[in-house]
């Protein structure tokens, strides 16, 4: 086991400052526009692959060579400091990836991956499909579903996906379906629905709130039949699998949830560095701003936001950073998890709303980049479990009781 240290080592550090220089100096000067154009922004996205910060290289060295698991929330904080909509159009791949990587095979894992990613001149995106229209985060009702064509040895999925990030647009789709209704939630399994495959397409796009340069659509499945080797995990665990639950003995967390559990400490990172980005904003702007013939930080009542927030991003970092350790030693507990993403969405939100406050008019307005993080930040409170979907996790962990 890794001694949970807070010294950062030299690779960490250096994979901070270089996501940094890449936030501030190609991010920073073009979100704003990106954000109008609510469009992917694919040459944003080729430019983070061509200096190797888009590719699965880059997500396998950040996980494979770190045993303390901080170099991701690390990366992430810098990157989404930088802008948060296009940090998503870079690293929403990294959540299908989540997905293959917790219910499939080394082998496919090693097939799909790269498949994702592409390569810098011909960059790939991959979506994660959980959500459906009436199902969010009630997992149990999820309606899309798969059926075994053991004919053909294909499974052919149908039903509607959505709020997908790169949905539609993504070269390789991973599909949580439904392949017993009877089971609830632990009838699912997880399916790679493979480039240019039929039956697949993009239903409606989402005009957003924030994030605006993340890419969210509806993903329709239309009898869209894919390979029995795109079954994530195979055939023989899913029988296994379904066989235990069918006797009532334990089955393995389902298949969304064990992604979610993985990506939890990831999201809270970024949650953080957008809280981080308005927080220094407004805290240069404050010492500029005169009103009362001195800057407007002399006032104890800005100043004292500042020691708040201050103090609440060291918190919300530790929180962050043990939830990752804890995640790389295997020794999660659900909450962990939870609590970071809890704690960082809600400082995201209320972090960004403390610097409008403090840029006054002027942070109310597009021309300065406040109005676009608290917009940004809300959705650290939706996506990937709700605010009170971390409660309800957190409240079950630490009661031991089924709370509803
Ligand atoms: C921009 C964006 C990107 C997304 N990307 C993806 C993606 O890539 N892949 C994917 O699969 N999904 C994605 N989602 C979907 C997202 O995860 C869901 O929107 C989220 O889980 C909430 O589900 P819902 O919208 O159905 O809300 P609902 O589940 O209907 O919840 C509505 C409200 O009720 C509350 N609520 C629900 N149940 C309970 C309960 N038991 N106790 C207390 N309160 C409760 C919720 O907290 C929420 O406030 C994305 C969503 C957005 C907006």
């Amino acid at each position: 086991m890794t001694e949970f240290s807070l010294d950062l080592n030299e690779d960490q550090l250096t994979l901070g400052k270089w996501v940094h220089d890449f936030a501030a100096n190609v991010l920073r000067p073009q979100a704003a526009e990106w954000d109008e154009r609510e469009e992917f922004p694919y040459p944003v996205v080729e430019e983070a692959a061509s200096i190797g910060l888009y590719g699965w290289e880059f997500m396998a060295e950040i996980m494979r060579n770190d045993p303390t698991g901080l170099s991701t929330p690390v990366a992430l904080e810098e990157l989404f400091w930088g802008d948060a909509g296009l940090g998503m159009a870079i690293m929403g791949t990294g959540l299908a990836v989540a997905g293959i990587a917790a219910s499939g095979s080394q082998a496919q894992v090693i097939e799909w991956v790269p498949q994702c990613y592409g390569s810098p001149g011909a960059v790939a995106l991959g979506a994660f499909c959980a959500s459906g229209p009436d199902a969010g985060s009630d997992v149990n009702a999820y309606r899309t579903r798969a059926r075994y064509d053991e004919a053909t040895d294909e499974w052919v999925l149908n039903g509607t996906k959505a709020w997908i990030t790169n949905g539609g647009l993504a070269a390789v789709h991973v599909v949580v379906a439904v392949v017993d209704p009877g089971l609830g939630s632990k009838g699912h399994a997880s399916f790679v629905v493979p480039p240019g495959t039929k039956g697949l397409s993009m239903g409606q796009k989402y005009a957003k709130h924030g994030i605006r340069a993340s890419h969210t659509a509806e993903v329709v499945l239309d009898d869209c039949r894919v390979p029995g080797r795109c079954l994530l995990g195979g055939k023989e665990k899913l029988d296994e699998r379904l066989a235990r639950v069918r006797e009532g003995k334990p089955g393995n967390a389902q298949a969304a949830m064990q992604t979610f559990e993985a990506t939890r400490p990831s999201m809270a990172a970024q949650a953080l560095g957008i809280a981080r980005a308005a927080y220094e904003y407004s805290l240069e702007y404050a010492k500029e701003r005169h009103a009362f013939g001195r800057p407007i930080i002399h006032n104890q009542s800005i100043a004292f936001m500042f020691a708040d927030i201050a103090t609440e991003l060291e918190a919300t970092r530790m929180l962050v950073w043990r939830a990752a350790w804890l995640g790389k030693q295997k020794r999660i507990h659900n909450a962990e998890g939870s609590m970071a993403k809890l704690k960082a969405g809600r400082l995201a939100v209320h972090s960004t709303e403390r610097a409008m406050q403090i840029l006054g008019g002027y942070g109310y307005t597009r021309e300065y980049p406040v109005e676009r993080w608290h917009r940004d930040a809300k959705i650290y409170d939706i996506f990937e479990g709700t605010e009170q979907i971390q409660q309800l996790v957190i409240s079950r962990a630490i009661s031991g009781l089924r709370i509803e």
